[in-house]
């Protein structure tokens, strides 16, 4: 196999540590240390927990009665997107000062082309690495693990395999010694079926997978294997997205792993895709028009419904109501399921979204941010020390906006 130098190419892979679940232990102080569950669009199940939580037995898709029982002690909290997607875009600005390459890849993760940085940092990567997770707690308040290596796959493996709040750096030279103790089923893109292929070649560890001769591995993985191959080996085959270009569609969708007549598992599901979708939405700054539902039948028959929305936008609350209003024409209690998904069609940037003439989209992030302010405040001097009124002057004032005018908020 090539030899592969130290740095021949440098990428850094960010993602935040249960971010949901940090989000909220973020504004909420008194939460830190408790069991964190985010739940969610109708309360059905948990799509995101705390550390603590884990340990507790709590898994992402466990619905909520199940959880309550594992861990009544827990803090049950229904998603709040507007307010992640904040923090996230204050998690990008950060990554924006260390280079302008930088890959939008989630709501909490991201990678950083660092080809160039070290020298114009003067800082080795380790330091770096240091640096930015340090900004990150001290300025948006949660924890973010990093890890730097010489393609995307590498730096992604590196900040997975010291979590939470760690930074790991793999230069060409250690991927082999890294790679020895990492399972193939902990490669991002083998899933549970082909880790069981390559066990029955006794192919279990990474390193193991790399020597994989490329006739075998073709036959086994076709090219997905031989991409992974390369990428693990230190030969950088995927390069970033620094400037996605609009899709033209977002689509979450699966099967349910089993044929169900259950309403409530199926719209189980349907909010889980919700929540997955509104949070690519979110990340991206991307707002949908109209979104497709659909429920595939026993039979394999799909039969879908187009909702179309008021306005562009990435709320959860409107989004899950389309959602909500799809289901309900489609669902037939005589009949049974295998698979739902949803698909956001009508894509445009939030950026160049114009202002709404009855201000519907602006209400939305108005009531949150109101929301966020006067609990803040509240919290620090006491219960209904400010009306909502007064608030919004003083953000207004803080934002240095020329003309004020008279607000009115109808609640
Ligand atoms: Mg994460």
């Amino acid at each position: 196999m090539k030899m592969v130098t130290n740095w021949p190419n440098a990428i850094a892979h960010i993602d935040c540590d249960a971010f949901y679940a940090s989000c909220e232990a973020a504004r909420r102080p008194d939460l830190k240390g408790r069991p964190i569950c985010v739940l969610s669009s109708q309360n059905a199940i948990v799509v995101a927990k705390s550390y603590d939580a884990k340990a507790l037995g709590i898994t992402t898709g466990m619905p909520v009665w199940e959880a309550k029982k594992l861990a009544p002690q827990a803090e049950f909290l229904a998603a709040d997107f507007r307010y992640y997607g904040q923090l996230s875009h204050k998690l990008f600005s950060i990554l924006r000062r260390y280079s302008p390459d930088i890959e939008v890849y989630s709501i909490d993760e991201g990678f950083i082309d660092m080809n160039g940085i070290r020298t114009l940092w003067r800082k080795p990567f380790r330091q770096l690495a240091d640096e930015i997770r340090q900004s990150v707690e001290r300025e948006v308040g949660i924890t973010v693990s990093v890890g730097i290596s010489v393609t995307r796959i590498l730096a992604k493996m590196a900040s997975e395999s010291n979590k939470p709040n760690g930074s790991t750096v793999i230069p060409g030279k250690r991927i082999e010694r890294f790679l020895a103790d990492i399972a193939v089923s902990d490669i991002p893109g083998i899933g549970r079926n082909r880790a069981a292929l390559l066990h029955k070649f006794n192919i279990h560890t990474a390193l193991q997978f790399i020597h994989i001769e490329e006739s075998l591995m073709q036959r086994l993985l076709g090219r997905h294997g031989l991409i992974l191959k390369q990428e693990l080996s230190g030969i950088a085959v995927m390069g970033l997205e620094v400037n996605p270009p609009l899709p033209k569609s977002i689509a979450r969708t699966a099967s349910m792993g089993e044929v169900t007549k259950s309403r409530q598992l199926v719209t189980a599901h349907l909010s889980y895709h919700t929540m997955r979708l509104v949070s690519e939405l979110v990340a991206k700054q991307l707002f949908t028009r109209r979104i497709h539902v659909f429920l595939t039948l026993s039979t394999f028959e799909k039969r879908g419904a187009d909702i179309r929305l008021d306005l562009p936008s990435s709320s959860l609350r409107r989004i899950a109501a389309a959602v909500k209003e799809g289901f309900i024409t489609l669902f037939r209690v005589d009949e049974s399921y295998r698979g739902c998904g949803i698909v956001a069609t009508h894509i445009s940037r939030a950026a160049s979204a114009t202002p709404d003439l009855f201000g519907l989209s602006k209400e939305d992030s108005r009531q949150t941010e109101l929301m966020l302010t006067v609990n803040r405040i509240n919290k620090r001097y006491g219960d209904c020390t400010v009306s909502l009124a007064t608030i919004q002057t003083v953000k207004e004032k803080k934002r240095r906006v020329r003309f004020c005018y008279p607000l009115f908020i109808a609640s």
